[in-house]
């Protein structure tokens, strides 16, 4: 019996994936084992972040890196370092902070994911207007109005990227730099490719959320804030449990800037943000794992298990690989596709798989290599079924 039958909750190989609904991916026995050995110790805190900052910024080219409880809680402490930057006044005002406090956001990139930086205290001054249907054209906006709505009271810019997020990032980050404001960038779900763990920060985003609960392979309440030193910094402060003796607390070297706080914040805005060590230790481990592997190995595995799956005799016909986005995809355009998912979930084992474009589809990213005969077994026999 598995820990959450034990519980009385009934375990689904998830197709989709690395949805939060069903709890994202599944983790290699590696990370697993990581995770089950640094439950079984302390250390502190401060030593593992810097620990982790040393592993994000050989990976990711940054100059610091932390990680978090999520890309949606790196977000937020993005901003909150954004808006208080090396400041403990401001940090322990948060998020209730007079002055500089809006963040600069295109309003066809706003999403609901977006409120971590109202959380922090961040007041969202919208630019662009993503003109879909009133007949001149699709319009959305233009670099020069994120410069015009750039003024003393902005503390950032928010980018979400995205193939189609408009104007470019380097455009952004240039206007950006040139009024002295830092490029906070949700990036939570663009990995793969690999390749992005550099090339959004190359393309000069200051700050960098990544989830490391998606395709990385971490655990599920895990994300990534890598980027400029100062305002990792500032983050790290905002979410570390700080109630230490004045004079017993120094900044490690992977943290500089904190030699020039003032004085230490107090269980800051970032306090929900926190990682445990168990994550932190899973997340580093899983992040190794996926810089290591490197794209064309991954694909190659994915596709492996996907053809598991379309050829193990299931009448699948018409089922296709999909290789055109980052990450290769089984689909089967079928008129039953709603009722075929349907039956998979309620089924024994419950799988769950999404209905896209009228076309079932099995993602390989959080399923398990055993998951794969099942799912063709299942398949098989629905079909034989109707
Ligand atoms: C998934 C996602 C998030 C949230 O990531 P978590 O790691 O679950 O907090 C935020 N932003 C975008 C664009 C996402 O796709």
């Amino acid at each position: 019996m598995s820990v959450f039958e034990r519980f009385g909750v009934t375990p689904v190989i998830n197709a989709c994936g690395p949805v939060t609904r069903l709890g994202g991916g599944v983790m290699h026995p590696e990370v697993a084992a990581a995770m089950v050995e640094a439950s079984r110790l302390c250390c502190d805190m401060l030593d593992l972040q810097a620990a982790a900052c040393r592993v994000i910024a050989r990976v990711t080219g940054a100059e610091a890196g932390i990680v978090t409880s999520g890309a949606s809680a790196a977000v937020l402490l993005g901003a909150a370092s954004c808006l208080a930057g090396l400041d403990p006044g401001r940090m322990n005002r948060l998020p209730q902070v007079q002055g500089r406090r809006e963040i600069v956001v295109v309003r066809s990139q706003r999403n609901m994911y977006d409120r971590a930086l109202v959380v922090a205290g961040a007041q969202l001054i919208e630019v662009g207007i993503p003109d879909r249907y009133s007949g001149p054209g699709v319009r959305d906006a233009d670099a020069w109005e994120i410069e015009d709505a750039i003024g003393s009271e902005t503390a950032g810019v928010y980018y979400l990227a995205q193939k189609q997020s408009v104007p470019s990032l380097a455009s952004v980050a240039e206007i950006a730099h040139r009024r002295g404001v830092p490029v906070l960038v949700d990036a939570a779900a663009q990995l793969p490719p690999s390749a992005n763990l550099r090339a959004i920060l190359a393309e000069g985003a200051d700050l960098v959320a990544f989830s490391g609960g998606k395709a990385i392979g971490g655990p599920q309440a895990s994300g990534i804030l890598c980027g400029r030193a100062d305002l990792v910094s500032s983050a790290l402060v905002q979410m570390l449990d700080l109630d230490v003796r004045p004079g017993e607390w120094r900044a490690p070297q992977e943290f500089a800037p904190l030699a020039q706080l003032r004085g230490l914040p107090h269980h800051g805005i970032g306090r929900s943000c926190k990682a445990g060590k168990e994550e932190i230790i899973g997340l580093l481990t899983a992040l190794e794992r996926f810089a290591t592997e490197g794209d064309s190995e991954r694909r190659a595995r994915w596709t492996l298990l996907l053809k598991e799956i379309a050829d193990a005799g299931s009448p699948l016909s018409g089922a296709e690989i999909s290789v055109t986005g980052p990450v290769p995809l089984l689909r089967w355009p079928t008129l039953r596709a709603e009722q075929i998912a349907a039956a998979l979930r309620s089924g024994s084992p419950s799988i769950a798989c999404s209905v896209v474009d009228r076309a079932l589809q099995i993602s390989p990213v959080s399923l398990d290599p055993e998951h794969a005969a099942i799912i063709a077994r299942r398949l098989r026999e629905l079909s034989v079924a109707s």
